[in-house]
Order: structure tokens, then C-alpha cells, then sequence
């Protein structure tokens, strides 16, 4: 089955999902779908995700993708625009936040609607797709902002487009900075594998440099077919990094964190950054404590190497952009002495100049 076909088949109601033999749904899990305001949520699962997901409800897979009624209560400090980007945005889709940097947002469709998703106001039939205007729209800034080096393209998830149309983009760009580096933010790799085809690759790989930004969230999400995906990827000079999201009962423990980074370097994927969750409506039974998250870095720190250790970052709220969250080992600084620590809490000193 080719991969648009998969696609068209994904799960995308109640009623399809009732009728999957993939799931038995629980009262709880059935309950979402009944509650007013539950189709401001919009729901996907491909059929490859759901064969990976148990029959338990709280199994890490099943709360990324099966919506449950935590989602309908909102809490007084959750936003619609969590990382408080309207003050950042170019135009629509265009989002100008760092210096050398653009986030283009190219479509609000995703293969699976992730039921932790910060973009979620845009995600799902509220922002479209991008058409000739915006792409060219969006080009012509870049052309103009020479300070600009790198398009992000993301939205959604510009993979669920066809090749034909991310090539557009791709070259609109291309044809007013030749030296533009491109990223692409896409969960396909772990939701429907099959999307890396070759078509893919080798348009890809004309535009290079291109980078994959993908998002395993959990050590199971890695299979046989991930794992061709980012094969096909890596083997053709595309670089693939990853940014996971902390969440409370998927991977909120070191040694699930710990089997994850490890296959990801093993599959030359590089654990880039581990976000601490953001203040998105509908998303608090799934944020881990901050406090919990630099307990449970720290201990990694410790365990494992350089390569598999991602940054935990935040991306604060009200537009202040992202931050990285460390304990610091930084402890005082007197008459050109630095004093350090380190990871045990064991005192060193660090002199600048002779004393
Ligand atoms: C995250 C983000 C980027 C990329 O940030 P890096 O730290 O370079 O990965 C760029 N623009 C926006 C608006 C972002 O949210
Ligand atoms: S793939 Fe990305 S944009 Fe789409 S629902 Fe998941 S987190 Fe949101």
C-alpha cells in the first residue's frame, strides 16, 4: 500500500476507531468523544501507530495518540498561543523569532494528531495549507533578510504533503538563496514510516543541506520500519535529530529516557533536544513537573555519553523564547577563582589568572 493510501485510511473518527480491531476502547476513552468541545481536538491515528500501540490504557503509546476527556479541562495558566509567537509573526505562516532563523508553518495536517501537540490551535482544519501566495510570500522575505540562514519548515507536519508540493517550497526558497539550509520538523518517521520513499529522499537530496526533525517520544516507537525510514534518510546525506517531549507516564523515567537516546545514536539519529511541556490547552495530565524534569536529567547526565544526551529546554511562555534548563555547576565566582561542582555536589576550584 503506498503510503497516500495509507494515509487516507488513517483512523479519524469514533466510529472507526470502535470498529478497528486494533483497540478495545475504554469507558474513559469513550467518554472523550461524547463531551461537548471535544471536536476543537482534532483526532488521527494512522493504522501502523495504533499495530504499535497495547491494549492498556495507559500504555506510553496509547496516551500520545487516543484523545481522553483530561483533554476538555483547561487550566487557568494554559494559553492558545503558548509560546506566545503572535508578536514574532511575519505574516500567517511566517514566523521570525531568531535572528538567522524562520519557522514557516505550511500546513495545520498531521498523520497522527499527537494529544500532547502545542500547536494545537493551528493544527487540525484551523491553519490550511499554504498556497502559491504564501510560499512565495514567505521566499520573497528570505530573499530580502540576508540575515536569515536556515527555513524550518513545519506546521503540522509538511510531510503529509505530496513531494511534488514540499519540492515547491523548497525550491521557492532555493531560487532567492542559493545557500539556504533547510529543516523540516515531521513526525512521519515515527507515525507513518512508509512516507520516506524514494521519491522523497532523492528530492531531498537535491536541496541539501536538509535536515530531519523528528520526534520519538518512547524506545518502542522504534521498529523495523522507523528504522528503514531514517536508514534512507541518513544514508543519503539527509542528518536526523530528534526532539523529544517530556510527558508523564510515556517517558518521565531515566531509564526509559536512557533506552531511547541509546537506539537513536545507534541508528545515527541525534538526540537534540527534550522539551519540557508546554503550556497548551488540554495538556496538564500529561506535563511532568519541571522540578521532576531536572531530577531526571540530572540523573542521566550521569549515565549516559555526550552524543545521546539531548538539552532539556523550555520554550517560555509569552514569547521569550526557548531556554535551556540545567541545575548549574556553576556555583560562585571570588577574586578570579570560579567555584564548580560537579554532578555528585563535590566542590572544584577553577582559577582564571594567578592569585
Ligand atoms: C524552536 C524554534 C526555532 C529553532 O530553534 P533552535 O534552538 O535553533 O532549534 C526557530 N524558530 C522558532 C519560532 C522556534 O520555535
Ligand atoms: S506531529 Fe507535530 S504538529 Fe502534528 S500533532 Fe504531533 S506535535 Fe503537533
Amino acid at each position: 500500500m503506498s503510503w497516500k493510501n495509507e494515509l487516507s485510511k488513517a483512523v479519524r473518527t469514533e466510529e472507526a476507531l470502535l470498529s478497528s480491531s486494533r483497540i478495545n476502547l475504554s469507558d474513559r476513552e469513550k467518554l472523550f468523544f461524547r463531551l461537548p468541545g471535544s471536536r476543537n481536538f482534532a483526532f488521527s491515528v494512522t493504522d501502523y501507530y495504533l499495530s504499535l500501540v497495547e491494549n492498556n490504557e495507559n500504555d506510553p503509546l496509547r496516551l500520545q495518540c487516543i484523545p481522553r476527556p483530561e483533554e476538555l479541562e483547561t487550566k487557568s495558566y494554559e494559553l492558545s498561543d503558548p509560546l506566545g509567537e503572535d508578536k514574532y509573526k511575519v505574516s500567517a505562516r511566517l514566523i521570525h523569532r531568531y535572528r538567522d532563523r524562520v519557522l514557516f508553518l505550511v500546513t495545520d495536517t498531521c498523520a497522527v494528531y499527537c494529544r500532547h501537540c502545542f500547536r494545537r490551535s493551528f493544527t487540525g482544519g484551523k491553519g490550511g495549507t499554504a498556497d502559491e501566495a504564501d510560499i512565495s510570500g514567505a521566499a520573497e522575505y528570505v530573499g530580502q533578510h540576508k540575515e536569515v540562514t536556515e527555513v524550518i519548515l513545519s506546521g503540522g507536519d509538511p510531510l503529509v504533503m505530496d513531494t511534488s508540493v514540499v519540492e515547491r517550497i523548497l525550491a521557492a526558497f532555493k531560487k532567492v538563496r542559493n545557500d539556504i539550509v533547510f529543516r523540516i520538523g515531521t513526525r512521519v518517521p515515527v507515525v507513518l514510516p512508509s512516507r520516506i520513499d524514494r521519491y522523497l529522499v532523492e528530492t531531498l537530496k537535491k536541496y541539501s543541506p536538509v535536515y530531519i526533525m523528528t520526534q520519538f517520544n518512547h524506545p518502542r516507537e522504534i521498529t523495523s520500519l522507523s528504522r528503514r525510514a531514517s536508514v534512507m534518510l541518513i544514508d543519503a546525506g539527509i542528518p536526523v535529530f530528534n526532539q523529544t517531549v517530556l510527558l508523564k507516564g510515556v517517558n518521565d523515567d531515566p531509564g526509559i529516557l536512557e533506552e531511547l537516546f541509546h537506539r537513536l545514536v545507534g541508528l545515527r539519529i541525534k538526540p537534540y533536544y527534550i522539551f519540557q511541556g508546554d503550556l497548551a490547552a488540554g495538556t496538564s495530565h500529561l506535563r511532568v513537573p519541571l522540578g521532576r524534569g531536572l531530577e531526571i536529567m540530572q540523573e542521566l547526565r550521569g549515565r549516559i555519553s555526550g552524543l545521546a544526551m539531548p538539552v532539556y529546554a523550555v520554550d517560555l511562555p509569552g514569547g521569550g523564547g526557548k531556554v535551556p534548563l540545567t541545575e548549574s555547576y556553576i556555583v560562585s565566582r571570588r577574586d578570579g577563582v570560579w567555584n564548580l561542582r560537579d554532578s555528585e555536589g563535590r566542590a572544584y576550584f577553577y582559577p582564571d589568572e594567578d592569585i
